[in-house]
């Protein structure tokens, strides 16, 4: 199929320009005015819309394992979510047990994620220093996986000892990778936790009041510390405090390459939430959790100025039924929300239409940013020979968020009631129409995963 869009605003991270795109076998192969239409071509009149490139989330945990049952989404109802909003490749994570090797855990995922209809790649998890970590490590760069995640929270299952995350740093930073990590400090946390359960504080709010703030900057304090002697680049993910803030300005200002994401959640709600019924305060526990009003500020402000390279959504919801596993204790509450369809329309409602952003830095954040930095050369651009993701953005469709309309597939949703403005009119995948109108192209194409 070749599309030629007509008459539209095209937007990329570095301009905005009047311009016509033709795409030609999966490809954008022209650009530029009064393109003449190929005999084969579907023509689109984009007139009044804005034309970005295909959103990449580079932060999402479709049906990810945990006690509560897997998160509820997918790959294939979170990639539907996914493309409504307009994002059309997705990083998810491979999160092996402990003793499976990281290449086979990543082989069973990529069979997993087989039916997204998004590409997709991940971040490959060790949860575990072995001595063949190593030499796994470097087979999963040789087969296209270039970032590690690493938590240094999660102590009794995926977090890594201080020791054994210096090493993944080093072999990663030797290897020509990037390590991104999940700050906070995980045995502090676990002896609040544990210390307000024996106090029978058992309640849902007592989640975030044993994630303090402090405990993510040290944290974030510790990873660009130890990344500087590991000679190794870092992505810190899901920023919320001002306080990590702080360090991650000052190691980009000395010159470290580290790197900072942020989630809509954290742009937008403040733990004013974390007041009322056990379904209401479940639906916003999540880790790290939400902060203060003065979190949000300081996280626009560092979007804005660029501290904050890569607005991700953390996507990982959860059912009622499931949070209540947690419904007499806290800690049983599987962690997370979801996110993955309205990152696009968030960030343009709240962030380019209140002049927090400007459009381009919108197309930076949510694509050529995390495409960048995730070595996905032909994502998040619009330029001849760049992959034909494109969304036809129409910047005056008006919704109301709400459980009721949503595609994630959970019967929660934290950003209820929010007002947005925007749709992804027309998503376009690999040169096919995935979204007309607003609708989904029902097809048997499925996404590809992505080598890097
Ligand atoms: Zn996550």
């Amino acid at each position: 199929m070749n599309i030629l869009i007509q008459n539209g605003t095209i937007v990329t991270a570095e301009a905005t320009i009047q311009a016509d795109i033709l795409t030609k076998d999966g490809k954008i192969s022209d650009i530029g005015a009064n393109i003449i239409i190929p005999a084969d071509a579907i023509t689109i009149n984009a007139s009044g819309k804005y034309v970005i490139p295909g959103a990449v989330d580079p932060h999402v945990h479709m049906q990810l394992p945990t006690p509560a049952g897997p998160s509820s989404d997918n790959f294939l109802s979170g990639s539907i979510a996914a493309l409504y909003g307009g994002t059309t490749t997705i990083l998810d994570f491979v999160t092996p047990h402990k003793g499976q090797s990281l290449t086979d855990a990543l082989e069973l995922r990529k069979q997993e994620a087989s039916n997204a209809l998004t590409d997709y790649s991940f971040h490959v998890s060790p949860v575990e220093w072995r001595s063949s970590t190593e030499d796994e490590i470097k087979e999963c760069i040789s087969r296209g996986i270039t970032s590690f995640k690493v938590y240094l929270a999660y102590k009794n299952t995926v977090g890594l000892k201080d020791h054994d995350l210096f090493k993944v740093l080093k072999v990663v930073g030797k290897t020509g990778g990037l390590v991104t990590v999940h700050c906070e400090m995980g045995d502090e946390i676990d002896l609040m936790r544990n210390k307000f359960v024996s106090e029978n504080k058992t309640g849902p709010e007592f989640h975030a009041l044993s994630r303090p703030a402090i405990f993510e900057a040290d944290a974030v304090r510790n990873v660009i510390d130890m990344a500087k002697l590991a000679h190794c680049p870092v992505y810190i993910v899901h920023v919320s405090s001002h306080l990590s803030l702080k360090h991650i300005a000052e190691a980009q200002k000395s010159g470290q390459a580290v790197f900072a994401e942020t989630c809509p959640h954290y742009l937008l709600l403040d733990d004013s939430v974390y007041k009322g019924d056990f379904s209401h305060i479940a639906k916003y526990v999540i880790s790290p959790p939400l902060r203060k009003k003065e979190d949000q500020q300081a996280l626009w402000d560092a979007v804005s100025d660029g501290t904050v390279k890569t607005a991700g959504t953390d996507h990982c919801p959860f059912n009622l039924e499931q949070k209540a596993a947690g419904i007499d204790d806290f800690r049983n509450i599987p962690n997370g929300a979801g996110g993955v369809e309205h990152r696009l329309a968030l960030m343009f409602t709240y962030g380019v239409l209140t002049n927090k952003i400007t459009l381009n830095q919108w197309v930076d954040l949510c694509s050529a940013q995390p495409a960048n930095i995730f070595g996905l050369k032909t994502k998040g651009n619009i330029a001849v020979g760049s992959d034909a993701d494109i969304v036809i953005w129409n910047p005056d469709f008006e919704n109301t968020i709400s459980v009721n309309n949503h595609y994630q597939n959970c019967d929660l949703e934290i950003f209820e009631g929010f007002k947005t403005k925007g749709l992804a009119e027309t998503v376009i995948k690999n040169g096919n129409i995935v979204i007309e109108n607003g609708e989904l192209i029902v097809s048997s194409e499925t996404g590809v995963f992505l080598r890097r």
